[in-house]
């Protein structure tokens, strides 16, 4: 059953694949089950040079045939870069995944008729036109994982934007989450997506090529179907847990505490050697650039160190947060006490978003930022001598269905 076109006008009883004999295209399946509930969209190969995530979701199409009277809801599976994908390169003109800002997501939408300026803006406009009709008519929660690879070997983890949803969804994985990269990063497809009040998950399956990528890809996606929801749990599925239990190890929490942000003209080159969550010490000797030697400035867990040449981070370094924390968090998250901060001295809300809040830091310096950390305001930028704190949308509860 083989269907080129994209299909989202109404409901249908028949699942579709995409037609292997046909070039490189966004679609590669979908299906709708008779019975109502959420959806799941699943992007692979949003970086032209990652195949992994596109293979594991063309195998997983045609099998889910076999649960097609189960589904509950909505599977859609989506390749990302298809210009990149095609030519087995990371990106055309620009990162796909750095492209998800407001100004060029305005400029993409389907009713804005701008002329596409990069390779990237004819992709972005076609998954948004893939993409917001979900969003639009799912009658249940709307999840989107985002499949990726790394170029240094090491074992999978995923990255979580830090909402409670979305911890709630990544804690249903046997997988060790990292907090708080998405918040370090401008314009990722999941940024974008959350700020929509989507449930997301980001997944780096492991080294691009390994074969076992797309095995632990596969294991993911399969055990995303269940956790969302969409398909009932049963023994042919719970199997896909120990396949990631056995790729991931102890699962753990991390979080990321220090970005290396780099430009082509930096030289970076990462020394060799490095794996993910390798334990490095304060001073160790990571990376050299043009100005000379990088050493770490604290010690913790090197993070998605980079051995490619096209990227905008040499490496991340993290540490594993006690679940006292997350616990904690939580907790304080639910009774809302971040809306209050602006009762602490020197603290004002935003006048025009209730989830961003102005801090003189000359005044509330008695304080720890830790606080705000803690009630999950993650991004930080200074405006003038205010420091600027602010914290996702959507935190605890959905705005889906919408209709
Ligand atoms: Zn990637």
């Amino acid at each position: 059953m083989a269907y080129g076109k994209f299909h989202n006008s109404a409901k249908y009883n028949r699942p579709m694949t995409a037609d292997p004999n046909e070039p490189r295209q966004h679609f590669i399946a979908e299906f709708m089950g008779d019975d109502p509930g959420p959806s799941l969209i699943v992007i692979g190969g949003i970086h032209g040079n990652e195949e992994a995530g596109v293979t594991a979701l063309e195998r997983i199409g045609p099998q889910l045939m076999k649960y097609y009277f189960d589904i509950r809801g909505r599977i859609t599976f989506l390749a990302g870069n298809t210009r990149a994908l095609e030519k087995g390169i990371r990106f055309i003109d620009a990162d796909l995944n750095r492209h998800w800002t407001p100004t060029n997501v305005i400029r993409n939408l389907p009713d804005t008729n701008l002329e596409p300026q990069l390779s990237e803006d004819r992709d972005q406009a076609e998954l948004l036109r893939m993409i917001m009709p979900t969003l639009e008519e799912s009658e249940g929660e709307v999840y989107v994982l985002d499949l990726h690879s790394t170029s240094a070997e090491g074992v999978p983890f995923a990255t979580v934007g830090d909402t409670l949803r979305n911890r709630a969804f990544a804690q249903l994985f046997p997988v060790t989450i990292l907090l708080g990269i998405e918040e370090q990063l401008e314009g990722t497809l999941l940024e974008y997506l959350n700020g929509l009040g989507c449930v997301t998950l980001g997944f780096e399956g492991g080294q691009h090529f390994a074969e076992s990528t797309v095995d632990v890809h596969e294991a993911l996606v399969w055990r995303a179907i269940v956790n969302a929801g969409i398909l009932p749990e049963s023994d042919d599925l719970d199997r896909y847990n120990l396949v990631l239990e056995k790729a991931t190890g102890r699962p753990r929490i991390l979080e990321v505490r220090y970005r290396h942000a780099i430009t082509p003209e930096d030289e970076f080159e990462m020394l060799p050697g490095f794996n993910n969550f390798d334990p490095i010490s304060r001073g160790q000797r990571l990376a050299a650039d043009a100005r000379g030697e990088i050493k770490a400035n604290g010690r913790g867990l090197v993070l998605i160190p980079l051995y490619q040449k096209l990227g905008e981070d040499g490496f991340f370094i993290g540490r594993e947060v006690s679940p006292f924390w997350i616990w904690l968090s939580g907790v304080l998250r639910r009774m809302r006490l971040g809306s209050l901060m602006h009762f602490l001295p020197g603290v004002q809300r935003s006048k025009t978003d209730p989830d961003v809040f102005e801090i003189d830091t000359a005044v509330a310096r008695f304080f720890p930022l830790q606080i705000f950390h803690l009630l999950g305001f993650r991004k930080r930028r200074w405006i003038g001598d205010k420091l600027v704190v602010s914290r996702r949308k959507f935190d605890t509860t959905s705005p889906f269905p919408r209709m």
